[in-house]
């Protein structure tokens, strides 16, 4: 498969706001644990309004449905993560605009996306923080790609690494965000944006093959 089409990116974020909005509560719990107990409502509400505005706008690309959604959590006003998320897709949406489609073109979106997180959020790996989750699912996404692996795989490989990298949050002392107030029984349980990013890459993973690729190149 080479490239997404609007049909397959808009599935991706349909299954993410299902899986966030039956995750909501938990997420919710996770963040109440060090944060404020919004996390998961806030992630779930606004992946379901992009959800929405995409079917509503059919979007040609799936640069646009990814910008849409960027969007979505720009005018969410919902916390760090919202604009966090709005960052992301932002850059990944840019970056895809320019893409013919190549698999390593959407590493390099996600690299930029994460890149991006990083330099807005000031936070860096092991500070229990969604990095824990975004970064490993890069540097896989990359070794995948590097194989000669197709979009789904690698896909794949960054949904179990951003799994792995967000059960490794439990146990760490949160250094960035609202967390790193909380007293020393936080670092017992997972950071909520990581398992976010984590429910993110599965949903995808889960869904990219789903839809018949483009038939051609120009597909993104
Ligand atoms: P808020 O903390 O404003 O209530 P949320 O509860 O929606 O926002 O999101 C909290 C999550 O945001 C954390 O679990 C963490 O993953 C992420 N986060 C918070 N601050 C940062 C940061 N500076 N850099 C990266 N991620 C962050
Ligand atoms: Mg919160």
């Amino acid at each position: 498969m080479i490239g997404l089409t609007a049909a397959a990116a808009t599935t991706m974020i349909h299954e993410t706001a299902l899986r966030l909005v039956a995750a909501a509560t938990e997420l919710s719990r996770l963040d109440a644990i060090a944060g404020d107990g919004d996390h998961g409502v806030n992630m779930a509400a606004t992946f379901t309004v992009a959800d929405s505005r995409i079917t509503e706008a059919s979007p040609e690309t799936a640069a646009e449905v990814f910008r849409l959604v960027g969007r979505a959590f720009e005018e969410s006003g919902s916390g760090s993560a919202g604009a966090l998320f709005g960052a992301f897709f932002g850059a990944f949406s840019e970056r895809l605009e320019r893409s013919d489609g190549d698999v390593a073109d959407y590493v390099d979106a996600l690299d930029g996306a994460t890149g991006r997180v990083a330099s807005l959020g000031r936070a860096t790996i092991g500070d229990k923080t969604m990095l824990d989750a975004l970064r490993p699912a890069v540097d896989a996404a990359r070794v995948a790609c590097a194989d000669g692996s197709p979009l789904e795989d690698v896909l794949l490989a960054a949904s179990h690494a951003a799994a792995a990298g967000a059960e490794a949050t439990a146990g760490m002392p949160a250094r960035a965000g609202r967390a790193r107030y909380a007293p020393d029984g936080a670092i017992v349980d997972r950071d909520p944006g990581a398992v976010t990013i984590a429910l993110m890459f599965g949903a995808w993973a889960d869904t990219v093959g789903d839809q018949p690729a483009h038939p051609v190149k120009a597909s993104v």
